[in-house]
């Protein structure tokens, strides 16, 4: 931790300052320049992190040197975690994994068709809510647990591992009993208390970027499920909030290379949610691949013009499947299989 001070500071002001981190069991080392002092404070960074140091007279700024998250940080762990999901699927390893289906769960037939073609050509994950985070308070809110049952039917049936959101403290215990990953959607990448109750989970959680979090937010709301004990977490990048309306949102992919310099929790993407266009979807899931992710999430829909959520951002069955193959030959190139 570095303290600034400004030009005008008085020796008084810097012995005030000295004290306080004295007090708090670390070591300032005052060094005086022509024209400014700074006070550099070594140990543990927390202590003094959370103090308002800036509100301290004669202070200018604080400058933090390590990173607020610890846990997630490729400082604590230098190896890319492997998130072993179960039947053979693990995701930040060598494969680059799809997750498809249906925004939400409707009914089991289509699940279940759609289910069987994206597991044809390739995908590993059926996606699918139940609990669906709605903008509109009419529109479709998901079967809720029905709509889990018949994801964990069509499990059974396919063999597919499945992920559905989870949008409550409340249901956590419930979706987990369903499902293979818990996700937290971008509506409640800082829900707190979701946050912390999935951390105590024993599930691999998908965590969306919120739609206006920074890097450093979806890190540090990655810490909070980690610091609970659970370190199976896989973070999603989801498109972000900017000037542009010609697209849902911006697909953010600077975050895929960032996440992999900072962390060790691997990453995917989601081109549907990402651009809100199907024509889309297949570009964006290339450069995803070619830039590092881990996977990607896709809508795929088997009647778009009738879905109940989403349908002009779900690939048909059949474009899914020539995306799949199109991804393979850019796996290779970047040493990955699918
Ligand atoms: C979803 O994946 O179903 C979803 C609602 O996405 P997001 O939270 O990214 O909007
Ligand atoms: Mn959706």
């Amino acid at each position: 931790m570095i303290i600034v001070l400004k030009p005008n500071a008085t020796p008084q002001q810097v012995n005030h300052i000295c004290d306080k981190v004295k007090e708090l069991g670390l070591n300032p080392n005052v060094s005086r320049g022509k024209e400014r002092t700074i006070i550099g404070v070594i140990g543990e960074e927390d202590k003094i992190r959370v103090q308002p140091l800036e509100a301290f007279p004669g202070v200018e700024k604080v400058v933090a040197i390590l990173k607020p998250f610890k846990l997630v940080s490729r400082d604590f762990k230098p190896e890319a975690s492997v998130i072993d999901i179960g039947g053979g699927v693990k995701i930040g390893g060598k494969s680059f994994v799809v997750m498809a289906g249906p925004c939400a769960v409707e009914d089991k037939e289509i699940i279940l068709r759609i289910a069987k073609e994206v597991k044809e050509a390739g995908a590993k994950i059926l996606r699918g809510g139940a609990f669906k985070p709605r903008t509109s308070p009419y529109s479709f809110q998901g079967l809720g647990e029905e709509g889990l049952k018949i994801l964990q039917d069509v499990s059974r049936e396919t063999g597919l591992l499945t992920v559905s959101e989870v949008m409550d403290t409340r249901t956590v215990e419930l979706v987990s009993e369903y499902v293979d990953i818990l996700q937290v959607g971008a509506r409640n990448m800082q829900n707190f208390d979701l946050l912390k109750a999935v951390g105590d989970s024993k599930k691999p959680v998908l965590l969306k970027r919120g739609m206006a979090a920074t890097v450093k937010e979806l890190l540090m709301s990655a810490e909070y499920i980690c610091s609970r004990g659970n370190m199976k977490v896989i973070l999603c990048e989801r498109g972000i909030r900017t000037f542009e309306t010609h697209t849902r949102n911006t697909m953010d992919l600077n975050v895929v290379p960032a996440i992999k310099e900072l962390s060790h929790l691997p990453v995917i993407v989601d081109p549907s949610h990402g651009t809100g266009r199907w024509a889309y979807i297949s570009p964006l899931s290339k450069a995803a691949l070619a830039c590092g992710a881990d996977g990607v999430m896709v809508e795929v829909h088997s009647d778009p013009e009738n879905a109940k959520s989403d349908g002009e951002q779900s690939l048909l069955p059949d474009k899914f499947a020539v995306l799949m193959q199109e991804l393979r030959p850019i796996a290779e190139a970047v040493g990955r299989t699918i």
